[in-house]
């Protein structure tokens, strides 16, 4: 399909941009204007100001390379956005004309991934570039679609025209070629971004029913990026909230992951009430705002994760999912017991039983299991500060996420704060200051019992999670 003759000299291409910009310069100065290429509008550095500069390493090899193979390449969706709008993309994809087999050819560390979808990642050391073929829509008649006409299966190739097309707002489908600094836009995109407006490419409601996940995003971006989104393009989202109870839990469930890790997950959770998007097909929100009793420490919890985010922390999904369910874990905790369950019992069976509950809403994946179940169990353990018990904790490889999750219960007046600062003391003191610190062990003659019981019998002090 692509011959040699397509092949162009890469030195010559890049000589031969830098005189026509120099030209451009001379000529026009900084109000260079904007070519019209066959449906797209090239609007050229001067005018837009994002320099190859800010594309990441890898992605500039990888649209080096493919196009000194003689293909076309470019930087596009996220991150042309984020750049016009100042901020540091969190990844850079590229979109090629050529195919996943072609690109593959041309690096030395690439792999095709995906059965439907197919893409390749291309890396570079830690960076790992994402590249795809330009695709097209296809018709909605012609499409394969569920019943409510959501599209099933759009894994075509297409034209970069026709790859604009298929993107959902305007702002998200812009290419940038580092090689020219020249951004190609087909839907007025760019003078969207400098609006801050986010809009629906084609007509929104079509757009919806062809892939509901397209509301949320519209949420979510406006939200992470301080966008409005365009009346036209928010006014059907109201009566059309409903087709998201037909999308895929898992690709819910990777929508919401998104959102709640996006460092804006206060304002997107707002944005979705006040839309009220969060009702009924989001059972997971329901979960996070509708309970009453733990309102406040999820929102911490957020908060949290979003600042966490700001100094590029790492934040976890197993954490977060164990602050949204923490107080149902505690509510079934409390009335084992007030039920005469021994302590230890009781957290076990509640938390299978709140997981159990929630896996069929929720969706949220048993991968997360294990390490929900470590933060809570340890949970009970931060009030023992009796004897070695504190210094057994301390040595837990998840003490430091442990101890989070508890300064998050003593900020949202769960647990005294005293806990919170005794232990912040205890984890740095020096082993004299420690042994002061700890508290006269009172379950002295217990531990004597337990030592004469087979191994492997679950105690309060020595909770089956290391
Ligand atoms: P983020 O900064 O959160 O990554 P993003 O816009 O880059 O935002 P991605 O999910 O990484 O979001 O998607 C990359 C690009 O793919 C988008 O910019 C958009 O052009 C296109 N895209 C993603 N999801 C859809 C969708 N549901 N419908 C149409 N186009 C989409
Ligand atoms: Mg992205």
């Amino acid at each position: 399909m692509y011959n040699s003759a397509r092949r162009r000299d890469p030195a010559a291409i890049s000589t031969f941009s830098t005189m026509i910009k120099r030209l451009f310069k001379r000529v026009f100065g900084k109000s260079a204007p904007v070519r019209v290429v066959g449906a797209a509008h090239v609007i050229p550095y001067e005018k837009h100001g994002v320099s190859r500069d800010g594309i990441s390493h890898g992605a500039k090899r990888v649209t080096d390379g493919l196009q000194a193979a003689g293909f076309q390449a470019f930087v596009v969706g996220g991150a042309v956005r984020d750049l016009l709008l100042d901020r540091q993309p969190k990844d850079f994809d590229v979109a090629t004309d050529a195919t996943p087999e072609e690109v593959k050819r041309v690096f030395r560390r690439a792999r095709i991934i995906g059965r439907r979808f197919r893409l390749v990642h291309v890396m570079f050391g830690e960076e790992t570039v994402e590249v795809s073929t330009f695709r097209r829509a296809i018709d909605a008649e012609d499409a394969e679609t569920d019943a409510h006409g959501r599209i099933l299966r759009d894994n075509e190739f297409g034209d970069q025209q026709q790859d604009a097309a298929r993107r959902d707002f305007t702002a998200n489908a812009l290419f940038y070629d580092p090689a020219t600094q020249e951004i190609f836009d087909y839907h007025n995109g760019y003078a969207d971004i400098r609006a801050n407006v986010l809009r629906m490419i084609g007509d929104p409601e079509v757009r919806y029913r062809e892939d509901p996940v397209r509301m949320l995003r519209a949420v979510r971006l406006s939200a992470k990026l301080g966008m409005k989104i365009d009346p036209a393009t928010a006014a059907p989202i109201f009566k059309m909230k409903e087709l998201l109870s037909n999308v895929p839990e898992a690709r819910l469930f990777d929508e919401m992951l998104k959102l709640l890790l996006s460092g804006h997950a206060m304002p997107c959770i707002k944005k979705l009430r006040a839309m009220d998007l969060h009702h009924g097909m989001l059972p997971m929100l329901d979960v996070i705002l509708e309970q009453p009793m733990g309102e406040k420490f999820v929102m911490l919890a957020l908060e949290n994760t979003d600042q966490r985010i700001a100094e590029e922390k790492a934040t976890s999904p197993a954490f977060l999912f164990a602050a949204l369910l923490w107080h149902e874990v505690l509510a079934a905790w409390k009335a084992k017991q007030d039920a005469g369950e021994k302590p230890i019992g009781a957290m076990h069976a509640a938390m299978d039983e709140v997981l159990d509950r929630q896996r069929a809403q929720l969706a949220i994946p048993r991968r997360y299991d294990t390490v929900m179940k470590e933060l809570w169990l340890m949970q009970p353990r931060f009030e023992q500060r009796g004897g070695q018990r504190p210094l057994r904790l301390l040595a837990l490889p998840r003490f430091r996420a442990a101890y989070d999750f508890m300064l998050l219960r003593c900020e949202s007046g769960e647990v005294e704060t005293e806990l919170g600062t005794w232990w912040e003391e205890f984890q740095h003191a020096n082993d004299d200051r420690r042994a002061e610190m700890l508290l006269p062990d009172t379950g002295g003659p217990k531990k004597r019992r337990r030592r004469s019981k087979k191994p492997g019998s679950a105690t309060q002090s020595e909770l089956p999670i290391d």
